[in-house]
């Protein structure tokens, strides 16, 4: 079979699952995945493909039809325009929390001293990863309860060539971090925010294939919110930012603020949804 009709015969069978949202796009990352291609290789080349690999393709295709999401299926994504990897121990990074790390970014980029960044619930790491790729002059703290997750996020940033800017605490952020001197100047996160009540109405792909610890934030989904900010404090003028869930940055805005921050931001995504909360320390 050459390139092209397996490209084709892929992009037909995952075009027959009306609930993969884009099919020709997964089927391209699977067959590249497997062969081993880029994408200008994908579309140019016409090489004659050997049955075992298309046989492999053909596998890849059916945990998609079978809801896999695709980047578990492939190992990776794409985040901040670097690449991370996924497996089942984190959440797949999403688009969404891209707004999150560019406030950052955008606010400490012409800080010339040194600045500690604590990224809580790290998951895959993407998020302090881009920060410390962004932010020479930053030291990130990656901290999770999950140690497989870490594991992930150590690998990420080995991938991302920042090791020598990371550190990685495995805790429940319930025990706060007294011990973590000096203090941060910036704290972020991007915390379980589902209601216990509506993790079975999210798509299948993510209550079947995502890790439920890393979306589950409790009865009103601001459990984490309530926990970070009475256990996790930056330093007098640092920054906590978190990602919210629709609907949440005003009551996020609400806690933080009954808790002495002050200067409080609500920041919209580029469809106008308040995505990300942050304050400053008094
Ligand atoms: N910080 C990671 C992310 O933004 C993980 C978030 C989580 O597990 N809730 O993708």
């Amino acid at each position: 079979m050459t390139l092209k009709e397996l490209r084709r015969n892929a992009h037909n069978r995952l075009k027959e699952q009306p609930n993969i949202s884009s099919p020709e796009l997964d089927a391209d990352l699977i067959i590249m995945f497997v062969l081993d291609l880029k994408k200008d290789e994908l579309l140019t080349k016409d090489i004659s493909v050997p049955d075992a690999l298309a046989i492999e393709v053909n596998a890849y295709l059916n945990r998609r039809l079978a809801g896999m999401p695709v980047q578990y299926i492939v190992g990776k994504t794409e985040f901040m325009s670097l690449d991370f990897i996924v497996n089942k121990n984190v959440l797949i990074p999403r688009q969404d929390t891209e707004i999150l790390v560019e406030t950052v970014i955008e606010r400490y980029k012409n800080v010339s001293e040194q600045i500690r960044i604590l990224d809580i619930g790290s998951g895959s790491g993407c998020v302090g990863i881009s920060m410390a790729r962004y932010l020479p002059n930053s030291v990130v703290t990656e901290l999770d309860i999950s140690e497989e997750a870490l594991k992930v996020a150590e690998l990420n940033a080995e991938k991302n060539l920042v090791t020598k800017q990371m550190n990685f605490v495995c805790r429940d952020i319930c025990d706060g971090i007294s011990d973590l001197e000096p203090k941060f100047d910036v704290i972020v996160s991007n915390p379980p925010y589902i209601k216990t009540d509506d993790l079975l109405e999210l798509q299948q792909e993510v209550i079947e294939y995502e890790p439920v610890a890393a979306l589950d934030g409790g009865d009103d989904g601001l459990d984490f919110y309530r926990i970070i900010i009475k256990k996790a404090v930056p330093k007098k003028g640092g920054m906590t930012a978190f990602e919210v869930g629709i609907g949440q940055a005003g009551e996020v805005a609400g806690l933080m603020f009954k808790a002495g921050y002050r200067n409080i931001e609500i920041i919209p995504d580029l469809a106008g949804i308040e995505r990300v909360v942050l304050g400053y320390a008094a």
